[in-house]
């Protein structure tokens, strides 16, 4: 009985997953990773059928925010969801930061870094405006999490990865570390 159940749900998994665009992320140090996005000039349904596979991407993987580079699309559009709940979500087309204050250290871990963590310095409040996939213009206000992970994303968008924050010292053992990894799995 409990197989049973268990055979259909891994049927039902499967199918749903079948229906499911899933995009490769890139691995750091991928140099695709250091390119620089470009902005987006219509908000088509080309950019809303990114977002939707970036959001399932995210979701999949799981993560909290995944940016267009790290599916090697240079366009700038980025999606996040920070809530704990998981239904948050948020697409943002050509996000800009127009303001910032305040100073917050927070732990920071990326799709495109696998197992890697650690404590990146970033303003503790930022003002994001970014078209919606209406192509509106809005505005978001953001602390804590939320602005952390906005920052987090955007940089994406510059070619930059949040281990570049990091001393010299430590991107070197964690290209060191990455390269082992890689050469595991290979
Ligand atoms: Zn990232």
């Amino acid at each position: 009985m409990v197989r049973t159940r268990l055979w259909i749900l891994h049927v039902v998994t499967y199918s749903i997953k079948l229906f499911m665009s899933l995009l490769p992320i890139l691995r750091f140090p991928d140099p695709r990773l250091k390119k620089i996005a470009a902005p987006v000039e219509v908000v088509d349904d080309s950019i809303r059928r990114l977002a939707r596979d970036m959001a399932e991407t995210m979701y999949e993987a799981p993560g909290i925010g995944l940016a267009a580079t790290q599916v090697d699309v240079h366009k700038r559009v980025i999606v996040i969801d920070a809530s704990e709940t998981r239904d948050q979500l948020m697409a943002l087309v050509n996000p800009e930061i127009i303001e910032q204050d305040g100073v917050q250290v927070c732990e920071e871990g990326c799709l495109s870094v696998p197992g890697i963590y650690d404590r990146v310095e970033r303003a503790e409040h930022v003002v994001v405006r970014y078209l919606d996939l209406q192509g509106q213009e809005q505005i978001v206000s953001a602390t804590g999490l939320l602005a952390v992970c906005l920052q987090h994303e955007i940089d994406h968008l510059q070619g930059r990865v949040f281990v570049e924050h990091l001393s010299q010292l430590k991107q070197l053992r964690i290209r060191n570390k990455l390269a082992k990894q890689a050469r595991i799995t290979a």
